[in-house]
């Protein structure tokens, strides 16, 4: 049976790509949109987050889940076909592409790009062992099982310091280890966290090894990487916030990457190097990465599919 070609196959499935199936379904694109499946998080970041205070539209805030499915609703409200796959291997060298799913290949006139960042581990011995017995990269997933114990932060960002003021809600104590003597934050998310009564700092310091009975993490040891001097120090949970890294290992050698992975888009568009392909979101933004900045380049790179269609 001959392969039917899709006009669009948009991957991911947070802000950027709900948004171009939005855009891109009422084109009449009937896109279908490859929403991922765990690790991937279909939903992208937002899963992971409880409240969202800054998505425009929304004066009293609104969890990260509950907006993803607003986003979900209305790209299938009109006809975006949302398959809870993941694209494992994508074929760019010639038109139409070729994408292959879980469980299909499909072939695409074109694509968007829309598989979001993921966050950054920091490498210590120990992490990787007591991941989820500890060690986590998410407060308000794993923040609840830290009522009135101590916790440590690592990080020096926006990320680190809400987590941290966060955190402060369950756990008795939290100390952020940051590896400068001064905060990347934004001044307003360091007031805040500076503030609280409950916040301490550790600086010019990194995580060296995470230690525990096997089972779970009971301590860290933290070293100053100014003199060297390590200290052990008790703590039940560790919380890594040092940055995020894009998913492009799919488009590897296929499309060009900037040096940190993300993919490269024409200045001002979301074109991609292979005409035909579209990026959209956190994948090729490492400056703003914000849910409304997605959504905006979503929109962008749908009407981009569009013209580059109609030519
Ligand atoms: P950032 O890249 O801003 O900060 C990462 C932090 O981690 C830095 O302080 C960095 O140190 C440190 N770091 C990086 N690698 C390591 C390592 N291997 N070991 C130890 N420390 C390390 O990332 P964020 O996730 O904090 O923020 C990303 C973007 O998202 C920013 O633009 C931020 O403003 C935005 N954001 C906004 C929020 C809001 O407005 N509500 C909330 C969260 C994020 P160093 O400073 O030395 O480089």
């Amino acid at each position: 049976m001959a392969q039917s070609t899709e006009k669009l196959v948009i991957i991911g499935s947070g802000p950027a790509g709900y948004t171009a199936g939005i855009y891109a379904a009422r084109a009449a694109l009937n896109p279908l949109l490859f929403a991922g499946t765990i690790p991937f998080t279909p939903g992208g970041q937002l899963m992971i987050t409880t409240e969202v205070e800054n998505f425009p539209g929304f004066p009293k805030g609104v969890t990260g889940p509950e907006l993803m499915e607003l986003f979900k609703a209305q790209a299938e409200r009109f006809g975006t076909r949302v398959v809870e796959e993941s694209a494992i291997e994508v074929d760019l060298k010639s038109r139409p592409f070729r994408v292959k799913a879980d469980s299909q290949e499909v072939l695409a006139e074109s694509i968007i790009i829309a598989t979001g960042a993921s966050a950054m581990w920091s490498g210590a011995k120990g992490e990787e062992a007591y991941k989820n017995r500890g060690v986590s990269a998410c407060a308000t997933c794993d923040g609840f099982f830290f009522k009135n114990l101590d916790v440590l932060v690592v990080g020096g960002g926006d990320t680190a310091m809400e987590e941290a003021t966060y955190l402060t809600k369950h756990a008795r104590k939290v100390t952020i280890v940051h590896r400068r003597d001064a905060l990347r934050a934004s001044k307003i998310m360091q007031d805040k966290a500076k503030k609280n009564p409950k916040i301490a700092f550790v600086w010019n310091s990194v995580v060296e090894e995470v230690l525990g009975d096997g089972k779970k993490m009971n301590s860290a040891r933290l070293k100053n990487v100014l003199n060297g001097e390590v200290q052990q120090v008790e703590a039940q949970g560790l919380f890594v916030a040092i940055g995020h890294k894009p998913n492009t290992e799919l488009f590897a050698g296929k499309i060009d990457l900037d040096a940190k992975g993300y993919v490269k888009t024409t200045p001002g568009t979301t074109r991609t190097s292979v005409p035909g392909v579209f990026a959209a979101g956190d994948v090729q933004d490492p400056l703003y990465r914000q849910a409304v900045t997605a959504a905006g380049s979503g929109c962008q790179a749908a009407i981009e599919v569009e013209r580059f269609l109609e030519h």
